[in-house]
């Protein structure tokens, strides 16, 4: 009998993409054993509306650029091609329409977004589409979520203080972003002018 295929999915802005994604979806790959991580860069983010967000083309060609190395890494386009705000929900059942039922899908998710999973749409069915992995990050204690048990996994990685916000303010204010991104990532922002202000 062959084993499900275990299916990563790794939802963001990535505005732009950064090392505490890529080490977060190292990471937990690692630790359940996931065959490959699916970077999907939202739409109209439906957490981050009426926010100045970065064309969707370019962050969709920043994850794209972040995680070629990597033959396990992958990116979709099915959140930035749905129309309207992006739902987890609609993510999942789009995955599952397009990677069948034998496939194991695990939602992989910061503590902070976590936490706020509760006011989602739709909770019962998320947890029924995959299970998630909540990864902390510096500044987010996981204290208990009051999430569903079994569906929902916590996993600590590597403390990396990079986040996209912090990046866009530096590249504003002049200052450097090499070794928090990708070098691919530092030029494709140099290239396009992106977060000048
Ligand atoms: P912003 O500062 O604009 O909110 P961000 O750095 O949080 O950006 P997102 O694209 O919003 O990046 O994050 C996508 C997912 O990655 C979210 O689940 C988020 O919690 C998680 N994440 C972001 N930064 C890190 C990090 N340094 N370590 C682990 N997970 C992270
Ligand atoms: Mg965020």
């Amino acid at each position: 009998m062959t084993q499900k295929r275990r299916l990563g999915i790794m939802g963001g802005t990535f505005d732009p993409i950064h090392h505490g994604h890529l080490v977060a979806a190292s990471e937990v790959a690692h630790a359940f054993d996931l065959d490959e991580v699916v970077f999907v860069p939202t739409g109209l983010s439906s957490h981050k509306e009426g926010q100045d967000i970065t064309p969707a083309e370019d962050r969709y060609l920043m994850a794209v650029i972040a995680t070629a190395s990597n033959p396990r890494f992958s990116v979709s386009r099915i959140d930035i091609e749905r129309p309207g705000p992006t739902y987890t929900v609609d993510t999942l059942r789009d995955m599952r329409k397009l990677h069948g039922p034998d496939c194991e899908l695990f939602f992989i998710t910061g503590a902070d977004a976590l936490e706020k999973m509760l006011d989602w749409h739709d909770t019962a069915e998320l947890f029924e589409q995959a299970h998630f992995v909540g990864v902390t990050r510096p500044g987010h204690r996981l204290t208990d979520p009051g999430l569903p048990g079994g569906r929902v996994s916590l996993m600590e990685v590597p403390a990396l203080a990079i986040s996209s916000t912090e990046c866009r303010d530096r590249v504003r204010d002049g200052e450097p972003i090499w070794y928090l991104v990708p070098d691919g990532i530092v030029q494709y922002i140099n290239k396009r002018a992106l977060y000048r202000g």
